[in-house]
């Protein structure tokens, strides 16, 4: 039987997964993401690129319910997916990195949701802040909890936006892809065309890429965004397997491309 990805609904979901998105749409309201980024977007922790790598091979990620391997063996399923279909190297290394901003768990802790026991603010499909919550998150039940849906200032379908502001000035709930998206955004030698910044900023924006939600919001370059989101989403979803790969084995071939499109010194997290 062909193997179904995401189902939440299915009976073995486990409960853990149901439980950290009611604490994700419970916590994560506006005034919550705007403090996250003072308190992250620091830029002042050198770590390098595989050293962060290792890191991840201590996290799993407790809001997927496809895959309960260290999270560093999905980027490398990931990577290896996209490589094995001939696609270019900066979008294998997009494939490689593109959960690394998880190393937020090194300084997180549980009160941000940022800790490897409490992962609401850094894992999870992600959603607008400041802006009526759409029907389309995942367990939409969970909407009412989150107290901006009680103010007048967020609780409509445009909040605190403009109609066609376009994608890249919405706020969205704070995590891993934002945090390394701006990590790279920062890094002096990243020459990471945008496909790849795009594919790793909104790679967990399933409301948006598969639900079809905030089109109020959409201006028309938009429209290539989620080409590439739905192009690059296929190897993040669809490659999660049992099949594990040893970091040093695969970092002879990966190690050129990221010092290509990075530079080889550390990254500034
Ligand atoms: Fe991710
Ligand atoms: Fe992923």
């Amino acid at each position: 039987m062909e193997k179904v990805f995401r189902n939440y609904d299915a009976a073995d979901v486990k409960t853990a997964v149901r439980e950290h998105y009611r604490k994700m749409r419970m916590y994560q309201t506006y005034e919550y993401g705007q403090r996250m980024e003072r308190k992250y977007l620091t830029f002042d922790k050198p770590m390098g690129l595989w050293e962060a790598m290792e890191h991840l091979n201590d996290l799993i990620d407790v809001s997927d319910p496809d895959l309960d391997l260290p999270n560093v063996q999905h980027l490398i399923q990931s990577a290896e997916a996209i490589r094995a279909d001939n696609r270019p190297d900066w979008m294998q290394l997009a494939g490689l990195i593109h959960d690394l901003g998880k190393v937020m768990f090194l300084w997180g802790c549980d009160a941000d949701g940022t800790s490897q026991a409490e992962q609401w603010g850094m894992v999870g499909d992600v959603f607008v802040l400041g802006c009526a919550l759409p029907e389309s998150c995942v367990y939409p039940e969970f909407n009412a909890l989150n107290p901006d849906m009680q103010d007048s200032r967020y609780n409509t379908p445009l909040g605190i936006y403009e109609a066609g502001c376009g994608l890249d000035a919405l706020t969205l709930a704070w995590g891993h892809d934002e945090y390394l998206y701006q990590v790279l955004k920062h890094h002096p030698t990243n020459t990471l065309p945008k496909a790849a910044m795009v594919m790793i900023r909104y790679h967990s924006f399933y409301p948006w890429h598969s639900g079809g939600s905030y089109t109020q919001f959409l201006k028309p370059e938009d429209a290539q965004y989620l080409e590439w989101i739905r192009d690059f989403n296929r190897y993040d979803l669809y490659t999660k397997s049992p099949k594990t790969y040893s970091l040093e084995a695969i970092r002879e071939y990966y190690q050129p491309i990221a010092d290509k499109y990075l530079g080889a010194g550390p990254i500034f997290w």
